[in-house]
């Protein structure tokens, strides 16, 4: 089933059950502060939060999503992309507990011939939160084995915005890729074997004390009580099309072909080269899903965001061996992909396109002139120490600071001439670098991304202690 029917399913499902459909926000959040939607709830967080009425009491939605601080897990998970689309389903202050399970079980087992995903009951787990016996007991209610019921604490099945406001349990549903995956015993034991699909969050209750997880303390019961769902489309596609992971699913996996074209490589032969494939394939999709948003490539805030997936993406294709430019093949690959979803991206592609092929000149430029200065530092440091051969911190200090060479390709084209370099010393003059602080205050920025609630912190009749958002970001429906 292709990732648009998912998707198709997935709502037609949801307004069966009188939910209204809205179309994705945009990637770019309206919160000044905030870099991109990082979640599917956040358009709708005056309706979570009691601030505005919502058109109607039960909504579903497909959102666009960028979580850049899933980056480092791209390419070496099968199941982290830095752009992805989250299915949702929403009560503000309608059904609950009880319905969201309902409604996620039977979507997911119903048989595809009848409308539904058709995952084997046997395949599917379940976690909760430790004091929620009635989740578990509806779980069971709907024929769940309870050996495939999970117990999980605060850390990790408990929702709160990070301040004071609304909070609750929830429950992650799971699918067994089976023994050939990883070790026996549940989600607890391997979440590389059974992966997450869908969370769903139930918010009952009004929490303050939000300092420690394990301090929360809970004021009461909410008035309107609400639920809040994401289920990963990606993961659905990838489990349902029978793939390795994400990145071989329809919507990503023509840019892997297209990356094998221009490298004459082939993928699935080496896994240090597929992991390189893969981050190809999803930094190129998140850069065109990002830039048809409106971003265009800077060295500040979501364009230099942007403009880190585009180097990335073409330094992964230097790994490859691929010096050419690659983006005139590889945007068009992923836009045709992504179209039958998006039909929208045709309207800005050819804009989109040349600000994208744009910057990969400029940058090829810096790489060249770069090149030939590692060249010499890794002579140097052949010269001096032989065998151990170190490249020195100055050097790809300088290499950064004077040309714009980026560490990861010094780094990475030291190691392919069995060379090392100092990186400590490299961060110890970064470190020393006078705008520091401008570069570590944007990088936190980039990391965190989850000041989604700072209108309300403004809004809330209460001033609130805004305490950042670390548990957002663990967990983010
Ligand atoms: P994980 O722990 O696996 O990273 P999460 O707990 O951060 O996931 P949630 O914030 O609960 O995930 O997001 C809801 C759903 O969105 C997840 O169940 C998953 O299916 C999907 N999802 C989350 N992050 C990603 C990502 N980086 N790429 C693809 N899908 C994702």
């Amino acid at each position: 089933m292709r990732t648009s029917e998912i998707a198709k399913r997935y709502l037609d499902y949801f307004a069966a059950h009188d939910h209204l459909v809205v179309p994705s926000a945009s990637l770019i959040s309206p919160n000044p502060t905030t870099l991109f939607t990082i979640a599917g709830m956040v358009p709708f967080i005056p309706y979570l939060m009691g601030e505005q009425t919502p058109p109607k009491h039960r909504m579903a939605s497909n959102q666009k999503c960028v979580r850049t601080l899933d980056i480092d897990e791209v390419g070496k998970t099968t199941r982290h992309g830095t752009f992805f689309q989250m299915l949702g389903n929403f009560s503000f202050g309608d059904y609950f507990k009880e319905e969201a399970i309902h409604y996620a079980y039977e979507l997911l087992t119903t048989p595809q011939d009848k409308g539904g995903y058709g995952f084997d009951p046997e395949k599917l787990w379940m976690t909760t939160f430790t004091d929620d016996e009635e989740a578990r007991s509806m779980w069971k209610n709907e024929g769940v084995d309870p050996e495939h019921i999970q117990i999980m604490g605060m850390e990790d099945n408990f929702w709160t915005t990070g301040g004071p406001g609304p909070g609750g349990p929830c429950s992650e549903i799971y699918v067994d890729r089976g023994p050939a995956f990883g070790k026996e015993g549940g989600p607890i034991a391997d979440e590389n074997r059974y992966i997450e699909i869908w969370d769903l969050v139930f918010e009952n209750y009004e929490v303050d004390n939000v300092k420690s997880k394990t301090d929360l303390h809970i004021v009461g019961e909410l008035e309107h009580k609400n639920i809040d769902t994401g289920a990963g489309l990606e993961r659905l596609a990838y489990l349902m099309q029978g793939k390795g992971n994400i990145y071989e699913t329809d919507e990503v996996y023509p840019v892997i072909q297209a990356a094998e074209q221009l490298s004459g490589r082939k993928y699935g032969e080496d896994e240090a080269m597929d992991v390189k494939f893969r981050v190809v394939a999803d930094h190129v999709r998140s850069a065109l899903m990002i830039m048809s948003d409106g971003v265009r490539p800077s060295n500040n805030g979501r364009g230099y965001v942007l403009r880190r997936l585009l180097r990335r993406t073409i330094e992964a294709m230097r790994v490859l061996g691929v010096e050419d430019a690659v983006l005139p093949t590889l945007f068009p690959t992923s836009k045709a992909a992504m179209e039958p979803s998006y039909p929208e991206l045709n309207d800005t592609f050819h804009e989109v396109s040349e600000s994208a092929y744009g910057e990969e000149d400029a940058f090829r430029r810096t790489l060249s002139a770069g090149i030939d200065i590692l060249d010499v530092a890794v002579n140097k440091a052949k010269q001096e120490s032989g065998a151990g051969a170190v490249v020195s911190g100055d050097d790809a200090f300088k290499l950064h600071d004077t040309y714009g060479f980026p560490i990861e390709l010094t780094l990475e084209m030291a190691a392919d001439q069995g060379v090392k370099v100092d990186e400590a010393k490299f961060r110890e003059l970064m470190a020393e670098q006078k705008n520091r602080a401008r570069a570590d205050a944007l990088k936190k920025r980039h990391n965190v991304d989850l000041s989604v609630y700072d209108d309300f912190k403004k809004t809330l009749a209460k001033p609130i202690d805004f305490l950042g958002y670390t548990d957002m970001s663990a967990r983010a429906t």
